[in-house]
């Protein structure tokens, strides 16, 4: 076996067994990545000097017996999104090309001090936004599993590096579905933590009071390990939540025997693909089977909440990218005559098609006159769908849907039309407008074997409920053991 087909907490195994180096793996890696991302596109580009440096230390400390944690020397990656120190950091557009930024994310930082060497940046919609990799200003990421598919979006790249075995761990940003629906998409399995418990401090903002940062990986017990690092309270991140942070696998194996799991109706609706609703009803009879009881729940204004999201996200995008001015970070037009113009033609040459569009979307949104027609309105429908889930919780303890309506769609299919590319965000958004937990998990393949995800949500700050969760189901297949042909 190659040491690229370990899970992440395998590999932390031999690690700690000294059976291997951290020098080793990540070698490993960088040559599984020089074979099969000429393909795969996921990485936007690489640190080989830093991450090798970083492995190098790792064995230095593992030798003397003081590794800095449990998954000290694992390789792992971080979406474009998230600032790396000296290292270029552009979310997938032109406006930040050579932009190299003089700190680290919160997030990476922790990934750092837990010994973790970081490969490099991945693929992603621009500005993350988007749901299927396609609006990155670097081209595309492709499915493991299909690569004339889309790995979904927009951390396409955070789970095609997964579902390609090049890493063993990544870092996602979730602000409407995009560490889902991606991991949906490549049987991997992606956590959007409740937000305010995983530091926004040094993700590039897109929707501000939906973006939430989150762990991916093959395997529920990894995505486990990953987040008992991330979580962490963070004065520099003012909606980061000072709660006590929980040993997220000490209830793991712990099963769902006399758990409560909603199944929300609005989520089983028509136009999803039959053999989503059939992989995902599958899984709630082996929930009933070991022990939950399944209640049928109501979410009345699911309906609302695509339009609501779409209201919101484009309307804080227009405001926190107004900072992409030509002067502060990277490209800036040339031919300009005089500021004004130099505003407007860097904008313009910087952007990609999408990201004007959330722009001129979310101006109109937020302009004097529509504000509260629609701004505001939206932020009213928002409380009504959280209430939707607080009554929901006070009888459940999770609710199970699908992640995704379909499963992966080809590159090409809808990037011409902006609507059904939203509608790919049905099943995801409500979370993020309720500021909930969301987990996906491999859970199960069509007939022509594409991955299809199956999304458990939960409590504020019941990530530790929804992982165990989740590993009772995964226990019971082997569905996280199947590999993309690549
Ligand atoms: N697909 C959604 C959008 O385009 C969500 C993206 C995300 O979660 N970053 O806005």
């Amino acid at each position: 076996m190659q040491p690229t087909e370990l899970t992440l907490l395998e590999l932390a195994e031999k690690l700690a067994a000294r059976e291997v180096t951290s020098l080793e793996v990540t070698q490993a890696c960088l040559s599984r990545i020089a074979q099969v991302d000429g393909k795969v596109k996921a990485f936007l580009r690489l640190d080989e000097s830093g991450a090798l440096a970083a492995a190098e230390a790792s064995d230095a400390r593992r030798g003397k017996g003081n590794p800095l944690g449990p998954l000290d020397g694992v390789p792992v990656a971080v979406k474009d999104i998230f600032l790396t120190e000296g290292v270029e950091t552009t979310c997938a557009s032109r406006i930040l090309q050579g932009f190299h930024p003089p700190y680290d994310a919160t997030t990476v930082r922790l990934l750092k001090e837990a010994g973790m060497p970081i490969l490099g940046k991945l693929n992603q919609d621009e500005f993350a936004m988007g749901s299927s990799n396609e609006t990155s200003a670097c081209g595309p990421c492709h499915n493991p599993w299909d690569v004339t598919r889309t790995p979904g979006g927009s951390s396409g790249g955070s789970a095609a590096a997964l579902a390609a075995r090049e890493v063993f761990g990544t870092l996602g940003t979730d602000t409407g579905g995009s560490i889902r629906q991606p991991a949906a998409f490549t049987n991997t399995v992606g956590l959007k933590p409740t937000y305010g418990r995983v530091s926004r401090f040094g993700v590039i903002a897109f929707a501000s009071s939906l973006d939430v940062p989150g762990p991916l990986a093959r395997t529920v017990g990894d995505v486990a390990a990953l987040l008992q690092v991330l979580a962490r309270h963070d004065p520099r991140d003012s909606t980061s939540v000072p709660v006590e942070v929980p040993d997220y696998s000490a209830d793991l194996e712990h099963g769902v025997a006399g758990l409560k799991l909603g199944v929300p109706r609005e989520y089983f609706t028509e136009g999803m693909d039959p053999e989503v609703e059939a992989a995902v009803r599958e899984a709630l009879k082996v929930y009933e089977s070991l022990g939950a009881t399944l209640v049928d729940v109501s979410l009345p204004h699911t309906k609302y909440a695509l339009a609501t999201y779409y209201l919101i996200a484009p309307a804080e995008a227009s405001s926190n990218l107004a900072r992409y001015d030509g002067v502060r970070y990277g490209l800036r037009a040339r031919d300009a005559k005089g500021l004004k113009e130099m505003y407007g033609l860097s904008r313009d040459q910087g952007f990609g098609p999408e990201v004007k569009r959330r722009i001129m979307l979310g101006t109109y949104a937020l302009s004097a006159g529509y504000y509260d027609a629609y701004y505001l309105k939206a932020q009213k429908v928002r409380t009504l769908i959280r209430e939707d889930f607080n009554r929901a919780f006070q009888q459940v303890d999770a609710l199970v849907s699908p992640t995704s309506p379909v499963p992966a769609f080809k590159l090409g299919e809808k990037v011409e039309d902006p609507l059904s590319m939203y509608l790919m965000d049905v099943f995801t958004l409500p979370c993020n407008l309720a500021g909930l937990p969301g987990l996906s998990l491999p859970g199960g393949f069509t007939k022509g074997g594409l991955p299809i995800g199956l999304q458990l949500m939960g409590r504020p700050f019941d990530e530790a409920k929804l992982l165990r969760i989740g590993r009772a189901f995964e226990r019971e297949h082997d569905f996280v053991r199947r590999q993309a042909p690549l």
